[in-house]
């Protein structure tokens, strides 16, 4: 079995969780095994519903103590039964940051690896898949084949498939997993959640993204983008230049050592295009770029590219927003 382990909040569902049903869809194709949607946590019923529209064979819910509030040893503890139940071939999951924590230490309870930050899936010999993976701030990209028995641990790079390329196929049946887990597992006592995390952007839930690069001059001139932002209803982000020149808080910086972003919208004003840039955006489905440079890289992969300087060209555009 493939399972797609879904990441939700109290029923609401992260979307790239759609991503990696995408990308299990796929890998379905290619090694003849079907797939399955496991959702752990509270409120897992309610996302587990939503996903029941998914072309899958299957959704499983997975509530239990253990699992609330998120602890990685909870998530650990909790999930090793539930996927030999499940019996998992393949685990998948969205590259997210929680992901990123309990995931290693799960592929590593159970003595298996974990290929990370997957963004497309090859074949490699009769119904072997390679996954494809940047190496060197996506200067490279390798072909990984896990090797031996699984389950293969594999995560998806966010935007590198697309929540609406997700076949929809009915309804699946959805049944509750339930599992025993041994309380003294969990070490961690979380405490409330950062109260600065309220106001800390997670760029890669954002549908429309106003990215500012270096030819915004200087930070005074920030305001300029906060304004179409505003206009379009999107978060502002920005290249790293402007992030380290401290204009705007790192959480906001897009590429290889920021944020991976895959907006419906991504308006990019005066940034070239380096490829640690490019990394973090090429997943959005729309990219506009203006630059006055017509040899900019950016316009390589903008859907609309606008020659000009940003100064007169952003002015209007807010002038015609908001008639
Ligand atoms: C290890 C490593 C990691 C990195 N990680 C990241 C990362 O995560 N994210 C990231 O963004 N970068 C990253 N970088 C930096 C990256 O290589 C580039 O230096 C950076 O992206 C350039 O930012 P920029 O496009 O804003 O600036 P520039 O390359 O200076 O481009 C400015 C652009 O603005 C245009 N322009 C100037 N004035 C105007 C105007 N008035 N109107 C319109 N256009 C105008 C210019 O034509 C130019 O194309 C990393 C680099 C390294 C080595």
């Amino acid at each position: 079995m493939i399972v797609v382990i879904a990441e939700q909040r109290d029923g609401t569902l992260n979307r790239a969780t759609w991503e990696t049903i995408a990308a299990a869809q796929q890998l379905a194709g290619v090694v003849g095994t079907p797939a399955t949607v496991l959702v752990p946590g509270a409120g897992a019923a309610a996302a587990a519903n939503e996903l029941a529209a998914a072309d899958v064979q299957g959704v499983a819910t997975l509530e239990h103590t253990a699992l609330e509030p998120y602890t990685p040893d909870g998530f650990t503890a909790a999930l090793q039964p539930a996927l030999a139940e499940l019996q998992a071939a393949y685990v998948l999951l969205p590259h997210t940051y929680q992901t990123r924590d309990f995931a290693p230490k799960l592929a590593a309870r159970m003595d298996r690896a974990i290929i990370t930050d997957v963004t497309g899936i090859k074949t490699a010999g009769a119904s072997d898949p390679a996954f494809v993976r940047p190496m060197f701030q996506g200067k490279l990209t390798a072909d990984v084949v896990p090797q031996g028995s699984g389950p293969h641990f594999v995560t998806f790079q966010i935007g590198a498939y697309r929540a609406d390329q997700a076949k929809k196929g009915g309804a699946a049946a959805i049944r509750a997993l339930s599992v025993t887990v041994d309380a003294s597992a969990i070490r961690e006592k979380p405490e409330a959640p950062f109260q600065q995390a309220k106001q800390a952007v997670d760029l890669s839930q954002a549908e429309r993204i106003v990215s500012v690069g270096r030819g915004i001059k200087e930070e005074a001139n920030i305001g300029v983008a906060r304004r179409l932002a505003d206009a379009l209803g999107a978060e502002i982000a920005a290249s790293r230049p402007i992030c380290d020149a401290g204009w705007l808080p790192m959480e906001r910086q897009v590429g290889s050592s920021g944020q991976t972003v895959a907006p419906k919208l991504y308006l990019a004003l005066g940034i070239s295009g380096a490829i640690q840039h490019l990394v973090g955006m090429k997943g959005s489905s729309t990219v506009v770029a203006i630059n006055k440079d017509p040899d900019a890289p950016i316009f390589e992969i903008a859907d609309y590219g606008i020659i000009g300087d940003l100064f007169e060209i952003v002015p209007a555009m807010i002038e015609a927003l908001k008639q």
